[in-house]
Parts: structure tokens; C-alpha cells; sequence
């Protein structure tokens, strides 16, 4: 039998991934993100996952509307949290068993971001979903995904996005853009590609946790991924 070239990945999600073609939550498109989890889940790999939270707001565009940043990010890090419960809703209707930990405690909702205890439910089988980004203003939820993935001992951050890899300009913009199959995390910074913050991959670069970007679009592409299927681009060392 084939067998996943990960025992345990970080998946992450941005905001836009739940909107599907309008704003907010879109309970079709979790849905399907849902069923995409569990395709990983039902193959025994161990699954975390981060949620961002851009399609209900994000501080740097609110602290250039003139609001205060701090304050605009923790508007930010709530805004994850309404997507984790959305993708939790989704995973427990199909059977899959997850757990929520919010980073900034909200007991009444979600567990409270414990490594330790995130560590034991991903041993007996639960997904995990991390919310409330790292608990910090001035941070994003890529460096969430980083620093998660470390914590937990994730062998790879897979991360969602609407593109099939990295490009070396915008394909949507560019024709002439070249996608890449495999890049280091040097280049990465070097040619200013948009792969993560530069805080997130750094902690990627120092702790040597491979990223690989894919299109989440396709359906079965996170099973893919997981297989070790080339797809989509590959950051590492
Ligand atoms: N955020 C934050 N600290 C964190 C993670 C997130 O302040 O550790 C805030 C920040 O305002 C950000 C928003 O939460 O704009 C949503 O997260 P992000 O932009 O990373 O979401 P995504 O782009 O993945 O949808």
C-alpha cells in the first residue's frame, strides 16, 4: 500500500479559503475543505491545522483606515476564530473528530492553545485547529503556521492557496511568470517572492520545516501533497 511521505503535517488556511466566491464563511465551501482533511485523517496522518482570518478582517488594512494596529490585529485574531469553528462544524458533521485551541483563552468556546495537550490529541487521531493566530499583535497567521508546526513536531507546512505553486511574477498579472518546483529559503527572501512573511519563514529556515504551497482548488490535492505527490512548489533547505 502507498504509504504518506508525512506522518504529520501543519495545514494551513488562509481567510480567503473560506469564503468561498463571496465574504465570510461560506458553509459549502468548509464543507469541501472538510472532506479534503478527511481523505488525510481516514490515511492515519496526524493533522494541525492554522486558520487565518482575512476574509472578515485583517489589522494592517484597518491601521491604515486609522484605526489603532494593536487593537485592529486582535479584531484580526477573533476573526480566526469564527473560521475555526466553521472548519470544526464541517470535520465533526462528516465524523471527523477535532479539537479547537485558541491562542488568547476564550474557555467558553475552545480548549486554550496547551502544546502538550494539541500533542495528545494529534497522537489519538483528532485534528487540531489552532486559532487566535500566535496571541500577538503585529504577527500573522503564517508565523502562527510556523511556529506551530515546530511545536508540534510537523515534518511539513502545506499551505493552501488559489495558485498551483510559487511564480516568479504574479500569474495573474504576468503571462510570461515561470512557476517553481523547488526553491530554498534564501531565494525565497532574496527574490522577494510571495511565499510567507518573512518572519514565518525564517522560523521555517532556522528550524528547517519544508513548505510546500499548493492549489487548494483541485480537489484531492491536500491527499497529494501528503503522498508526496510534486506538486505545487516545495520550500526548503
Ligand atoms: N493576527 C495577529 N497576530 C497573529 C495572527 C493574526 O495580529 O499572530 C491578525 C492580523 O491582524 C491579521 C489577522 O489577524 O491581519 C488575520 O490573519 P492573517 O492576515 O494572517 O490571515 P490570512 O491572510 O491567512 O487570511
Amino acid at each position: 500500500m502507498e504509504k504518506p511521505a508525512y506522518a504529520r503535517v501543519l495545514l494551513k488556511l488562509s481567510g480567503e479559503a473560506f469564503a468561498g466566491n463571496g465574504t465570510s464563511v461560506d458553509v459549502d465551501t468548509t464543507t469541501a475543505m472538510a472532506h479534503e482533511i478527511a481523505q488525510v485523517h481516514a490515511d492515519g496522518v496526524s493533522l494541525a491545522v492554522v486558520v487565518g482570518g482575512g476574509n472578515i478582517w485583517r489589522g494592517k488594512v484597518h491601521e491604515a483606515a486609522g484605526m489603532e494596529r494593536a487593537t485592529a490585529d486582535y479584531m484580526g485574531m477573533l476573526a480566526t476564530v469564527i473560521n475555526a469553528l466553521a472548519l470544526q462544524d464541517s470535520l465533526e458533521r462528516i465524523g471527523v473528530p477535532s479539537r479547537v485551541q485558541t491562542a488568547i483563552a476564550m474557555n467558553a468556546i475552545a480548549e486554550p492553545y496547551i502544546r502538550r495537550r494539541a500533542i495528545r490529541h494529534l497522537e489519538k487521531g483528532r485534528v487540531v485547529i489552532f486559532a487566535a493566530g500566535t496571541g500577538n499583535p503585529y504577527f500573522t497567521t503564517d508565523t502562527t503556521a510556523a511556529l506551530r508546526s515546530v511545536e508540534v513536531g510537523a515534518e511539513a507546512i502545506l499551505k493552501a492557496t488559489k495558485v498551483d505553486g510559487v511564480y516568479s511574477a504574479d500569474p495573474f498579472k504576468d503571462p510570461s511568470a515561470t512557476r517553481f518546483t523547488q526553491l530554498d529559503y534564501l531565494r525565497v527572501l532574496e527574490l522577494g517572492l510571495e511565499v510567507m512573511d518573512s518572519t514565518a519563514l525564517t522560523l521555517c529556515m532556522d528550524n528547517g520545516v519544508p513548505i510546500v504551497v499548493f492549489d487548494m482548488n483541485v480537489p484531492g490535492n491536500v491527499r497529494r501533497v501528503v503522498f508526496g505527490d510534486p506538486i505545487g512548489t516545495t520550500v526548503s533547505r
